[in-house]
């Protein structure tokens, strides 16, 4: 059986297709400037690609450019599109309303629209997707697979601010938690590495890459996830400023003269590691080089990362009362052996040790901590399009 995965931003939109049979990628590409001009389609298959430049007013038309390529006869995988028996999208946020993925249908559609005020710019294009998938094959089951999901298991105490309850009853004002498909899948996977119960594994997930969040789940259900009413709230990020006290808000605003737009503008796009260095960089290679050559901003907001993602194992060790394992994922936790290294130093406490040999590893799964460590330690890679597509092939079924 073959599912399409789509992840469709506002003027962009990635695809796999995988073949669940084996569930390996059968092809890939990119539509980009989608509704701007220059609009281009990168295509990836057989080892081979293609690149297709032609306008694209509207996911529509790069739904059928993708159509295209992958029934094309050099570059194609399939012979009709028929064949694929589903699409699974990527969608960011399904409200209070939806805690587990589902087949598409005119409530669901419903319940997206509605939440464009909670996602404004994922949710739009999530739906121009799916509306584009309905025009070209119809017939073919689309199924969401939400972003805010595995959030949906916090428990109240977890999910709720400290404001008047009238906001959450108003305006579903409340902390739902995002990259939730990567923690998800990166959490079975941790319990299965692991070899843990599971009904009963404690695992941390600490999702590090340019966007970071990190999560603590007790047999895979979710208990406490650091983002919140958006992905603004938690850790340090490439540009995001993680948690800070709204007072700081109020002060930027008087001081510049801003509105409070601006200013969380300021703290989506201008903060973290990039504010914090002086401006260096969002990338963390470039902030570790910039380290490395002697800046001392580089160097605290690397140090700062680092210690605000410890302090978060220990709030979440504490909320579970234990852990059973820490898995790192995503672009810096995949790859910066450093970084890991660093946050580890911190968990010396709970018994964590971390085997240097094996800790020296890149994109892989690869258990890192001693045989004698109390808690596991390992790098997991995540891999969203397979969690995508293993919830849709569940669903349709
Ligand atoms: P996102 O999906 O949120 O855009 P990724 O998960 O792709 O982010 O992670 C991107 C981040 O991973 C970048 O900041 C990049 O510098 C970092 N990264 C990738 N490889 C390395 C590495 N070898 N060492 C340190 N950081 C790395």
């Amino acid at each position: 059986m073959k599912v399409l995965v789509l992840n469709c931003g506002s003027s962009s939109l990635k695809y796999q297709l995988i073949d669940m049979d084996n569930e390996n990628v059968m092809a890939k590409g990119l539509c980009e400037r989608i509704g701007i001009d220059g609009s281009k389609l990168t295509h990836k298959a057989n080892d081979k690609e293609l690149v297709i430049e032609q306008p694209m007013p509207k996911h529509t038309e790069a739904i059928s450019l993708v159509m295209k390529a992958l029934v094309d006869p050099e570059y194609g995988v399939i012979t009709d599109t028929k064949e694929i028996a589903a699409v699974g999208h990527r969608v960011l946020h399904a409200g209070t309303v939806y805690s587990e993925s589902i087949v598409v249908n005119e409530d669901v559609k419903r319940v997206i629209r509605e939440c464009f005020d909670l996602g404004p710019l994922h949710n739009p294009a999530n739906l121009m997707g799916i509306e584009a998938c309905e025009e070209a094959m119809p017939g073919t089951p689309n199924v969401a697979v939400w972003d805010t999901a595995f959030g949906m298991a916090m428990p109240e105490k977890a999910y709720l601010y400290a404001i008047p309850h009238e906001y959450y009853e108003k305006y579903s004002i409340r902390r739902y938690g995002f990259h939730g498909t990567s923690h998800m899948f990166v959490s079975g996977e941790a319990l299965k590495f692991a070899g843990l119960d599971p009904e009963k594994g404690k695992v941390i997930v600490c999702h590090l890459g340019n966007g970071a969040s990190i999560s603590a789940s007790i047999g895979g259900k979710c208990v406490d996830t650091s983002m919140g009413l958006t992905p603004l709230e938690g850790l340090i990020m490439g540009t995001r400023s993680g948690d800070l006290d709204p007072a700081v808000v109020q002060t930027i605003c008087n001081k510049e003269g801003k509105d409070v737009n601006e200013v969380l503008n300021i703290l989506n796009k201008k903060s973290g590691v990039l504010g914090m260095s002086g401006g260096v960089s969002s990338d963390f290679r470039d902030i570790e080089k910039a380290r490395s050559e002697g800046n001392h901003l580089a160097e605290v907001a690397l140090d700062a990362f680092i210690y605000r993602v410890a302090k978060y194992i220990g709030a979440y060790t504490a909320a579970m009362n234990g852990v059973d394992a820490i898995a790192f994922t995503a672009g810096v936790g995949e790859n910066d052996i450093k970084s890991r290294k660093a946050i580890c130093s911190y968990l010396g406490y709970l018994g964590v040790e971390i085997d240097d040999e094996a800790n020296n590893c890149r994109g892989k799964n690869q258990m890192i901590s001693t045989a004698d460590s109390k808690v596991k330690v390992m790098v997991l890679p995540t891999n969203e399009e397979l969690a995508i597509a293993r919830e849709t092939l569940r669903l349709v079924k």
